[in-house]
């Protein structure tokens, strides 16, 4: 928008990246259930406040301080049925842990019927240590140290999925020490790649992960493995992008996947059982955000693969997805306090939160658009330009920058829905800021689930 247009300055609310102003919502309190979690409701009274799990924020935020992640436990048990009973029984539903793991979680998990994905060490610790069977846990990764290989083997873990020549050497080689047959999947890299609202169906190999479908190094990695003692090849594996909205680019992983399954039985007489094809569904960070439901994916996936192996003469194989930031994602908010409120003439108003890009790093990798809504109270006022933004030394965006949340004044609290996926986990001590808890929350009750970090944890680490 061009300045001169709006020359009083602050008129506007939903501020955009750079440039672009959308209309302001018709109800500045108005909470999209699209992009909040199950349990959000504002109070229909004229204080308006906010709550989640039956628990209003002020009393949140007076309990467990901000800022804090409030995790809706009823919206993610939720979420995990819905992919559960997407699927059915024929199908496996690994929870990605890399989006957001603690051992609440999966606990909820492991009641809720769903397996977990880790992809170090440290995830399959957590994983474990909750009681987490270990066959249902899958291990992945591009580099698996040596130490983790052999963890997870004599942990039992369920699958590896090899991601390289040299790891089914290394894994054939740990497997014969331990006197056992590992169960593995192959990561392929199909050539599809998913990000967003396209796909391209031909996308460059040149990445990491992966074994490269069109190049032969699957079908080669799959004569290694069979031939290799202490392998047993259940599978083969794709995962193709992450916060993806269409259907299109699975079915075509889908497709080639069960194309490599006809070549090997072509070529070895064997059927493999299993096929895994990842993560990566969307969710809504903002209302112009349409994600798919479980049920459409599940009902396109399994119909597409019954379909292709009818006609390559196939049994058809068990089906396995990843979905991380599509169960835990939507489940979170981060809440925030307001401290400094900065108007500049005839441009915008600062407003500054307690947080910031070292409890959501996401804005700053990704350029991720949020939403935030003002949620300590009911907004009167006219909604304003201005942008909301963290309190460490770095530049102006590092916190969500969309705010149809009226003037927020010094003390208010701030809210950025479907931080669950990928902000903790992300998260870090830059300016030595205190990493923040995660709160449960359900049925009006609250419990931290991961302590907020301390100074004497801080100074613990740094032994001087
Ligand atoms: C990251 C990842 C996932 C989960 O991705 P989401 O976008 O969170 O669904 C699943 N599988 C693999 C192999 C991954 O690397």
């Amino acid at each position: 928008m061009s300045r001169s247009a709006h020359p009083a300055g602050p008129r506007h609310g939903d501020v955009m990246p750079e440039g672009h102003v959308s209309a302001p919502p018709a109800d500045l309190n108005a909470l999209d259930p699209k992009v909040w979690s199950r349990t959000v409701a504002r109070a229909a009274d004229a204080e308006g406040v906010v709550s989640v799990g039956g628990m209003d924020v002020l009393t949140l935020a007076e309990q467990f301080g901000t800022p804090a992640y409030i995790l809706d436990e009823q919206d993610f048990r939720a979420r995990c049925r819905a992919w559960r009973d997407a699927f059915g029984t024929g199908a496996d539903v690994y929870y990605a842990g890399k989006a957001f793991l603690s051992r609440a979680v999966v606990r909820w998990l492991h009641e809720e019927g769903l397996n977990v994905d880790v992809c170090s060490g440290g995830e399959l610790t957590v994983a474990l240590s909750a009681g987490m069977p270990a066959e249902r846990i899958a291990f992945h990764g591009n580099n698996k140290s040596q130490a983790e290989l052999e963890y997870a083997v004599k942990s039992g873990v369920g699958h590896i999925v090899v991601d390289s020549f040299d790891e089914l050497v290394r894994l054939s080689w740990i497997a014969r020490q331990q006197g056992i047959r590992q169960r593995i999947l192959i990561r392929v890299t199909v050539g599809v790649e998913a990000h967003t609202h396209e796909f391209i169906a031909t996308a460059h190999e040149d990445q990491k992960f992966g074994l490269s479908l069109s190049g032969g190094m699957a079908a080669e990695a799959v004569r290694r493995a069979l031939t290799l003692d202490g392998l047993e090849l259940a599978g083969i594996h794709s995962h193709i992008g992450s916060q993806i909205f269409d259907t299109a680019g699975f079915e075509v992983a889908a497709r080639r996947v069960v194309g490599l399954l006809a070549e090997i039985k072509a070529e070895h007489g064997v059927e493999l059982p299993e096929i895994d094809l990842g993560g990566g569904l969307g969710i809504a960070y903002t209302s112009d955000d349409d994600p798919r439901e479980p049920a459409e994916i599940a009902a396109s996936l399994t119909e597409i693969v019954r379909r292709e192996c009818a006609a390559e003469g196939l049994t058809p194989p068990r089906i396995s997805v990843e979905p991380g930031r599509a169960i835990v994602g939507p489940t979170a908010l981060t809440l925030y306090q307001v401290g400094t409120v900065k108007p500049l003439e005839g441009l915008r108003t600062y407003v500054s939160v307690d947080g910031g890009m070292s409890d959501n790093i996401r804005t700053a990798l990704y350029d991720a658009e949020y939403s935030v809504a003002l949620v300590s109270r009911r907004s009167a006022a006219e909604p304003m330009l201005s942008r909301v933004v963290g309190k460490h030394c770095e530049p102006a965006t590092s916190c969500p920058r969309r705010l149809p949340a009226g003037r927020p004044a010094p003390g208010d609290l701030l809210a950025v829905p479907a931080t669950g996926a990928y902000c903790r986990s992300m998260a870090s001590n830059y300016n030595h800021a205190l990493k923040p808890p995660v709160v449960a929350v359900s049925e009006g009750e609250a419990r931290v689930i991961v302590r907020r970090e301390t100074e004497e944890d801080l100074l613990r680490l740094d032994i001087g």
